[in-house]
């Protein structure tokens, strides 16, 4: 699903992973459940392009639902693989960055059963990526550090386009933006200033991980 021109939105995956396609070749943002990998795989050929295409896989961070389909899309192609050091080295271990400290067990005794039953294969990134890094993507893409949902979280901005991927500091629901949920959040403190060191970048595009696409979106940034 094309969102602007060059930037899609590969649907039907949880979460969502986008795609961009530059002159040089496509970047996939974040990976989905394990099993994703033939819908990636199947929607870029769809658009022409073949896996070898594929140039970068940024990974927002290192949550199962984020980066399961990661290892079967890295052996289809030589694509090199990007994140913050927390969250590679959780990926190189197969679990998520950060315990989730739901208050509610029943909750927590679920995650903990989700997590033994769908683990993620390890893969680390090939380039650890930070705060103030430009990647030479959609015009540049801006690095942002949005440590709260996890540790090591990052986000991904492009002025020029004024497209901003969020991964899961920010999700959305209907129209609405909302800050990551606080069951799933690793520190509150750090995930609101991530939601408003977002909401200051002027983003006119915002991608989530979960939700639908939010266009027009500079007032609709949660007020926190
Ligand atoms: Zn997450």
């Amino acid at each position: 699903m094309e969102i602007t021109e060059n930037v899609h939105l590969i649907p039907n995956i949880i979460a969502n992973p986008y795609l961009i396609i530059d002159p040089d070749g496509l970047t996939l943002i974040d990976a989905g459940l394990p099993g994703s990998h033939k819908k990636i795989l199947g929607y870029i050929s769809g658009l022409g392009h073949s896996a070898s295409d594929l140039k970068r896989i940024i990974i927002t961070h290192a949550d199962m639902d984020h980066v399961g389909g990661l290892s079967a899309i890295k052996k289809a192609c030589s694509a090199r693989v990007y994140a913050s050091a927390i969250e590679s080295d959780a990926m190189s271990k197969g679990v998520p960055s950060r315990k989730i400290k739901s208050r509610n067990s029943l909750r927590r005794l679920l995650m903990g059963v989700a997590s033994l039953i769908m683990k993620a294969r390890p893969i680390p990134a090939d380039e650890i990526i930070k705060e103030g890094q430009i990647l030479p993507v959609l015009g540049g893409l801006h690095v942002l550090e949005t440590a709260g949902h996890t540790p090591g979280h990052i986000s991904l901005f492009s002025p020029s386009t004024g497209i901003l991927f969020t991964g899961d500091s920010i999700i959305s629901h209907h129209e609405e933006l909302s800050r990551s949920l606080p069951q799933l959040t690793w520190d509150e403190a750090n995930a609101d200033e991530a939601a408003r060191k977002q909401a200051a970048l002027g983003a006119h595009i915002v991608c989530p991980g979960h939700g639908p696409v939010i266009k027009e979106a500079i007032n609709k940034f949660p007020k926190i």
